[in-house]
């Protein structure tokens, strides 16, 4: 049997993205702008449904960048941020010398918990500063509790940046997720559920607001003859390469979706009979997750084993698993920034494991991920 790497999650090209990438060349469009640029785009519109505009961007933390910047997020102002998630989430916060206000997660979803998040923001209009927007995250793929949080920001009229960077294809309430907030984010970095090697996307419900989008990521150039700039731009667009790889990752994302699905079956049958071991599953009818990821929480005082003790076990193996994201509000770079919560994500963090998750894992690979984890929990 080979024992070569097995990885958390790693690229899965479909087949026909070196056909779009030929054509790119073929045509000598090899810029950031393009029919691969605009035929991914449309592609996106189609898949998210629900009158959206999309603008492909050069990766998913530029698309948060932009899209704060398009809420008016000014030097000084505070943003409200999911604390469970990855640094790309809360970082372009900071870019615009802003100030991050971390909320905690809920034991449902491990996203925004509902109840944290109305404390925080009126705590912080009490003390003179009304929050500027709100980023919620769609962890591992799993809808945040979407009606309770909209409800929330409806009431105090702050607007909603969703970051589903990680849930391209998973949906609330039958509809998709990047689709819920005032602005929505998408990403296809190398390890997201299709890659196009490095991007994003800005999702937004108005073609003004697109359009400001593409102005913004292309050096907001006025409308003039010679180089004329009235506002700050910035070279943020998706290169025709990177777009022609994303359009034949269009092809497969459905596919995709169901070969992770059935990954995160895999470990929920693996785990059944294993006391102390809790697979991260939907709460309802309601959620449907692309399982991007597939994670398990570990009650180590039943299992007499640590959530270390079993990565170090893969690794030996040569299966790659890693932590849950550790939570911001502990990050040496964000600790002195507020936090509201009773430390859920903490937990999480500490008894949390990320187990491989691609679509590309073959029955080899299955077995080997079983023998490890049956050596391991026998
Ligand atoms: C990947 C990711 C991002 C950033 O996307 P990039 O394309 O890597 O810049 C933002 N938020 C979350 C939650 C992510 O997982």
């Amino acid at each position: 049997m080979n024992n070569s790497k097995i990885w958390l999650s790693s690229p899965h090209m479909g087949g026909n993205e070196q056909k779009y990438v030929k054509e790119a060349f073929d045509t000598n469009w090899v810029a950031p702008l393009g029919p691969n640029v605009s035929g991914f785009e449309h592609d996106l519109e189609n898949f998210q449904n629900d009158d959206v505009f999309v603008a492909a961007l050069s990766s998913g933390t530029a698309a948060i960048h932009l899209g704060l910047i398009l809420l008016g997020v000014q030097a000084g102002d505070e943003v409200i941020c999911q604390s469970f998630t990855f640094s790309a989430s809360a970082n372009p916060i900071l870019y615009l010398g802003a100030t991050p206000v971390f909320i905690d997660s809920e034991i449902d979803t491990w996203n925004m918990c509902p109840i944290a998040l109305e404390q925080a923001i009126a705590d912080r209009i009490s003390k003179g500063k009304k929050p500027k927007a709100i980023i919620p995250v769609h962890l591992y793929g799993m809808p945040f509790k979407v009606d309770e949080i909209k409800a929330i920001a409806l009431k105090y009229e702050i607007p909603i940046l969703e970051d589903s960077a990680e849930a391209l294809g998973s949906t609330y309430k039958g509809k998709k997720c990047g689709t819920f907030g005032d602005i929505g984010v998408l990403s296809f970095n190398g390890n997201k559920i299709i890659t196009t090697s490095g991007g994003g996307a800005l999702v937004t419900h108005s073609k003004k607001v697109k359009d400001k989008t593409v102005f913004l990521a292309t050096q907001a150039r006025d409308n003039a003859p010679h180089y004329q700039h009235s506002e700050i731009g910035y070279n943020y667009r998706l290169s025709n390469i990177c777009a022609g790889i994303g359009r034949g990752q269009m092809e497969v994302l459905e596919k995709h979706i169901n070969l992770r699905r059935e990954m995160h079956d895999f470990y929920v049958d693996f785990f059944k009979d294993i006391e102390g071991v809790t697979v991260f599953q939907e709460p309802n009818a309601d959620f449907y997750s692309n399982f991007w990821l597939s994670c398990i929480v570990i009650d180590s005082d039943k299992l007499g084993k640590t959530r270390e003790e079993l990565r170090l076990a893969l690794e030996a193996s040569n299966i790659e698993s890693r932590p849950l994201w550790k939570p911001m509000h502990l990050q040496p770079i964000f600790s002195d920034y507020p936090f509201y919560g009773k430390k859920v994500s903490e937990q999480f963090f500490e008894n949390g494991l990320c187990l491989p998750s691609g679509s590309n894992l073959n029955e080899d690979e299955k077995g080997r991920i079983t023998n490890a984890l049956s050596q391991f929990f026998k």
